[in-house]
């Protein structure tokens, strides 16, 4: 007997309605001793070895910071570190990013490597105004964060930051390629703080 059997209309007792519930019990206790199985059970063990959770702004970050298609800009002297970065013994590729590209358009990181003078400014300038959003900028050496040996001179820009926002400075007379894998290692620190999701709301 199950407990929705119980026919009110014929118990006019409490001690009979008692009776019939007990009995309604232990009933369902004879009968019920295996759990009914959990439609989704198959979930937990799927769940268990296919899904990761984290948030959209990881994983966009993510992507973006280990695929950073730097543009050719080399200047001046650094240049021969930068290019010694993308050979075989520093090997850049490590961090996604072994592709120089020729076009400002297939681009998201400049690296301003050597000395910018004012007459190759706008042609900078002009660069990055073509690079894709979202795009970063590194400024290699002391002659492009501050104009280095020439920072008095007529010809030179005292500091790439006049002409483009800079993200990133590594400084040295050139520096050796560790320190621009290094500068390249803080911009990846920097883009994974970026917060798409809040900058959309
Ligand atoms: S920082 Fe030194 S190595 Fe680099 S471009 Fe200037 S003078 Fe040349």
């Amino acid at each position: 007997m199950e407990v929705g059997d119980i026919d009110k209309r014929h118990i006019y007792s409490d001690a009979e309605l008692d009776r019939a519930e007990d009995d309604a019990i232990e009933s369902l206790k004879a009968h019920c001793q295996q759990p009914i199985p959990d439609p989704d059970r198959w979930l937990e063990e799927e769940a268990h070895h296919n899904i990761l959770l984290t948030s959209v702004d990881y994983v966009l970050n993510w992507a973006r910071r280990s695929s950073l298609w730097p543009v050719n800009f080399g200047l001046a002297c650094c240049a021969f570190e930068m290019i010694a970065t993308a050979a075989s013994r520093f090997d850049i590729s490590r961090f996604g990013m072994e592709i120089f590209r020729a076009s400002p358009r297939q681009a998201d990181l400049m690296i301003v490597a050597g000395t910018l003078t004012w007459k190759m400014a706008p042609q900078l300038r002009r660069i990055y105004d073509q690079m894709a959003e979202p795009k970063w900028v590194l400024a290699m050496g002391s002659c492009a964060i501050s104009g280095g040996t020439f920072a008095q001179s007529y010809s030179v820009v005292p500091g790439v930051n006049r002409i483009v926002p800079v993200d990133v400075y590594v400084p040295g007379c050139p520096p050796r390629p560790e320190a621009l894998l290094y500068g390249i290692r803080m911009l990846h620190h920097k883009i994974s703080k970026r917060s798409i999701v809040a900058k959309s709301r």
